[in-house]
């Protein structure tokens, strides 16, 4: 395993291990109390795939991508987005605004406003279970084992392993962010 200081916590999903039953945007809404009627995570569905008559659909759960280049961060006025040492782009809600310039940023779609709390929020990869070793809820909860987790930097992790074995894609790679959620199909 690699030394802590030097992690890169990411994901791979196996999306033909998706069946669609998102009970991990209901693991991640209860872990993390998000508020009703808005999501950290999701289930998106692509296609038809294929061709008549065998059409099919596929199912590409996401969340915040955990970019490398984040653009989220690059627009935040009070410094309230930020990187952690091991890549994982987190909010310090003390210092959010709610100004919400990070939300059109955002090419994913992935972070929302959060009413109650005047803060934008979105998903943390689980950084609190991350460091005291639990999986993100989303990866435990997976039905159909589609959501792996694991340290980029270390080659033995089940992530690298996933990656060095099969052809995988990032979601709008052209946007220059360098997500660190990988989809393998
Ligand atoms: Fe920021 Fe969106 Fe990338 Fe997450 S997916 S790091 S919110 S730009």
């Amino acid at each position: 395993m690699a030394p802590e200081n030097t992690r890169r916590w990411g994901m791979a999903i196996e999306t033909k291990r998706c069946i669609d039953c998102k009970a991990c945007m209901v693991a991640c809404e209860i872990e993390n109390q998000v508020p009703l009627g808005k999501h950290r995570n999701w289930v998106g569905h692509v296609g038809p795939t294929g061709t008549f008559p065998t059409l099919g659909l596929r199912f590409e759960p996401g969340n915040c991508m955990h970019c490398e280049n984040p653009p989220c961060l690059r627009v935040c006025p009070t410094g309230a987005t930020y990187q952690r040492e091991d890549g994982l782009v987190l909010i310090d809600y003390d210092k959010c605004i709610g100004c919400r310039y990070c939300m059109q940023a955002c090419p994913y779609d992935a972070r929302y406003f959060d009413e109650t709390r005047g803060v934008v929020d979105k998903c943390t990869m689980c950084a609190h279970r991350l460091d005291v070793g639990q999986p993100p809820a989303c990866v435990e909860t997976c039905v159909g084992g589609a959501r792996h987790y694991g340290d980029l930097n270390d080659p033995n992790s089940e992530v690298s392993k996933l990656l060095a074995t099969n052809e995988h894609t990032v979601i709008y790679e052209e946007a220059g962010t360098e997500p660190k959620i990988f989809y393998i199909s």
